[in-house]
């Protein structure tokens, strides 16, 4: 909606703003030529993490195989044919090719992510679940994973377009919509929200005699109660619009109803425990339940699910609100202490993020305000988790992404965080330290290095800190750097410079003698003629 309201903006803005816009815009994409390949068009806009079927670009696309046919050669765009192309849309266009979406270098960070795809999926442990038919045939060697950002950038890599069953998975959307439809405080006198600590099917209620939660069977049964299945709220409508209308089936809950006499014993149990709003008819319930946890999705549209969930509730590819913004902190909440089944306490520690998985060997992960991710592979482990999906969530994306719940985004831990500039977070970093042995800030310092920042970086003229310390005479900068940092002591800049130049060219005589001193302790033995040297400049500094 903000982009729309932009857009409009721009559509009433002075002719002059508009040409400079269009123009930033050709230059980007053009890199100082005359005119743009439509290919070469199209994979720039590829490598910003839209698709060419976004929705929100659609008048772009549209326009751009319309201006082909008049362009000279079929194939390239001039500045006037480019400006016709990206002029509907030149709000998202300017935000992809400036760079400003929530993951500005997307295909570095999508490059990981197809490394960790691919570390993952050589697993091959776990069980396909058989308890429900249509589960049991799918292959156990099927392994994808897509992604969607707040922004509507897509990355898909592996079975990404083979349909499964959310199962579990779409516990969450349940809630979240009994939520939107009801509200926290109604939805929760019927259902707790503390994690079960038994498996999801088991027969079991909570001391007020309520489900648990709505992640474990139970819960999810009584969910189902509470959602008006209305022309907006019914299975098709309003969930579909949570996955930009892809991909989204509802017609195989035969097989799961056959096979559910566990779920209508709990039904036939919260009926006799009174768990129901009153007139209540379990059986259709059951029949609705068993119907949303049959919806067919793929990875790719499943993912757009998620990242409605990490965008507060507005899809991010049709700026729709689906849920409300208390729906989805709820919903993300219970995600994040139950949504694991029996691992939820391990996954909470390991990858803290919202997740739920389900049987069919779905995991929904959600990164809140930055993104969706499904991965899907039908082999479960012992607890009911996706071998592949778990070991891809917890070994391997936490570990190199700083997306945990609890890491520190300001300090450098040694993690990549794809949210920033590749070049942007590495020069702020060689800015801050060199600025703190600038002025001297030893704390400042101190934090850097606590927070695994490499003291031994170089700015474009290849000087360090200890460089710059040693020109400004800060001795206790140059023994922190030297003592406890451990750093090099005599790096040689652009132009051959040490630190003891450095102190020597600007007079700082306390700098130069400790420098010549750790040196001559922490080095081969040096020979005369180099401790000469040393002595010598020291007496030359008078
Ligand atoms: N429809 C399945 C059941 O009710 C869902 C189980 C799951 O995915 O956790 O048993």
């Amino acid at each position: 909606n903000t982009l729309l309201s932009v857009q409009e903006a721009l559509s009433q803005a002075p002719p002059q703003l508009l040409i400079a816009v269009n123009d930033l815009l050709f230059y980007t994409v053009a890199e100082g030529q005359d005119t743009i390949p439509a290919h070469k068009f199209l994979t720039a806009l590829k490598g910003t993490g839209l698709l060419t079927g976004d929705p929100r670009l659609k008048e772009c696309m549209d326009t751009l195989k319309e201006t082909l046919k008049e362009s000279a050669d079929g194939v390239t765009l001039d500045r006037h044919l480019f400006k016709k192309c990206v002029q509907s849309n030149i709000v998202l266009l300017t935000q992809a090719f400036r760079k400003k979406f929530v993951i500005p270098d997307f295909l570095p960070f999508t490059s990981h992510i197809d490394e960790l795809y691919e570390s993952a999926g050589k697993l091959t442990g776990g069980q396909v679940a058989d308890y429900i038919p249509q589960l049991a045939k799918f292959s156990p060697d099927l392994w994808g994973v897509s992604l969607c950002t707040v922004d509507g950038q897509r990355h898909t890599v592996g079975d990404t377009k083979v349909p499964f069953c959310l199962q579990s998975c779409v516990k969450p959307l349940k809630y979240a919509v009994a939520v939107h439809d009801h509200g926290t405080e109604y939805v929760h006198s019927f259902i707790g929200k503390e994690p079960s600590g038994l498996r999801f099917n088991k027969l079991f209620l909570n001391e007020d005699d309520q489900p648990h939660n709505p992640m474990v069977n139970a819960g999810a049964i009584v969910c189902t109660s509470l959602i008006k299945v209305n022309k907006y709220w019914g299975a098709g409508r309003g969930v579909s619009c949570l996955f930009n209308h892809e991909r989204i089936l509802f017609d195989r809950f035969q097989s799961e109803r056959e096979s559910g006499d566990r779920n209508f014993a709990i039904g036939y149990y919260l009926k006799e425990k009174k768990c129901f709003p009153e007139g209540t008819d379990m059986t259709s319930v059951l029949d609705f339940y068993f119907q949303l946890c049959s919806i067919e999705v793929t990875c790719e549209s499943a993912s757009v699910m998620a990242a409605t969930l990490a965008n507060g509730g507005i899809c991010p590819i049709t700026g729709e609100r689906v849920l409300s913004p208390e729906a989805v902190r709820n919903t993300l909440s219970l995600m994040h202490s139950c949504g694991m089944y029996d691992f939820s306490g391990q996954f909470a520690f390991h990858v803290g993020l919202p997740a739920k998985s389900g049987v069919a060997g779905g995991i929904l992960l959600v990164v809140p305000n930055v993104m969706g991710i499904m991965c899907w592979s039908p082999p479960l482990d012992k607890l009911g988790n996706s071998v592949r999906g778990i070991q891809f969530c917890t070994v391997h994306l936490v570990e190199l992404f700083n997306f945990h719940n609890y890491d520190n985004l300001r300090h450098f831990a040694k993690k990549y965080d794809p949210r920033r500039e590749g070049g942007d977070q590495r020069v702020k970093s060689v800015i801050n330290l060199l600025f703190a042995a600038y002025t001297g800030d030893v704390s400042a310092l101190r934090r850097f290095a606590l927070s695994s920042v490499d003291m031994e970086q170089r700015d474009y003229d290849s000087r360090t800190a200890l460089h710059v310390a040693a020109a400004e005479g800060h001795i206790e900068v140059v023994r922190f750097l030297l003592e406890a940092c451990k750093v090099n002591p005599a790096p040689r800049d652009r132009w051959g410079n040490t630190p003891m130049d450095e102190a020597l060219n600007f007079g700082h005589k306390e700098v130069l003698v400790f420098l010549e001193q750790f040196q001559g302790e922490h080095s081969a033995p040096s020979s005369g003629a180099n401790r000469g040297s040393a002595e010598k400049s020291v007496d030359n500094l008078y």
